[in-house]
């Protein structure tokens, strides 16, 4: 059975970071201090073993984490399929999406944002883990902006709206607004992937870092490993 994770502002440790990333920052290229945050990945290493980062940049780029792989891959998912490595995602507001196979043939590890959304990403995933195997994929869909909370312009919003009908969404406030989460979890359904948890929301939870409601802010995580 694979392990999972999502951190919080101060939560599973209090961490090292201060100010606007207070305190359990997981992320190097948000302003923070570099060495409060090598302080923070190493406690969270501590207990989930040897960890892979990835320089995400809203693309639709798989990378395989093998025993080679020891750098921050360019990417926005990983897959492995050994046992000695954690995979994490990085997040304030974006979906953390962690994905395993039951009969532990893989896990993956993948940051779903509006673009990740609609760039296919997760059926990139979903199609290297058939590949190496997995055959009953199961998904947690971490903490991330709400509906209600995900205001967008009218551009984006027919965008996305287009092809994820189910995203379609009312603000707080009574604007247009995308519900990724939701969508995101239909497409896994339609998909034949049983999603077995779905997170609250970053931008009214004060536990978690949130670009939306903070803009200089740190980042969280979602972690799986076997
Ligand atoms: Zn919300």
């Amino acid at each position: 059975m694979a392990s999972t994770l999502f951190t919080q502002r101060h939560s599973p440790y209090k961490g090292k970071s201060v100010g606007a990333y207070s305190s359990f920052n997981l992320a190097l290229h948000v302003g923070d201090d570099s060495e409060a945050v090598e302080r923070n990945r190493f406690s969270l290493s501590r207990d989930v073993g040897p960890s892979v980062y990835m320089n995400q940049v809203h693309g639709n780029s798989v990378v395989i984490v093998d025993s080679h792989v020891i750098a921050q891959p360019t990417a926005d998912a990983l897959v492995t399929q050994e046992a000695n490595v954690a995979l994490v995602v990085l997040v304030a507001d974006c979906i953390p999406l962690l994905l395993w196979d039951n009969k532990e043939s893989c896990i993956a590890a993948a940051h779903v944002g509006r673009r990740g959304l609609t760039n296919g990403i997760t059926s990139n995933v979903l199609e290297i883990m058939r590949i190496m195997g997995a055959r009953d994929i199961q998904a947690s869909i971490g903490p991330s902006i709400c509906g209600a909370c995900y205001e967008v312009g009218d551009d984006v919003f027919q965008e996305v709206v287009d092809l994820f009908p189910l995203a379609q969404c009312k603000s707080h406030r009574g604007g247009r607004s995308l519900d990724l989460s939701k969508a995101l979890e239909a497409h896994l359904l339609a998909d034949g992937v049983e999603v077995v948890a779905r997170g609250g929301c970053t931008n009214e939870d004060e536990n978690y870092f949130s670009y939306r409601r903070d803009g200089h802010t740190g980042r969280q995580a979602g972690v799986i490993w076997l």
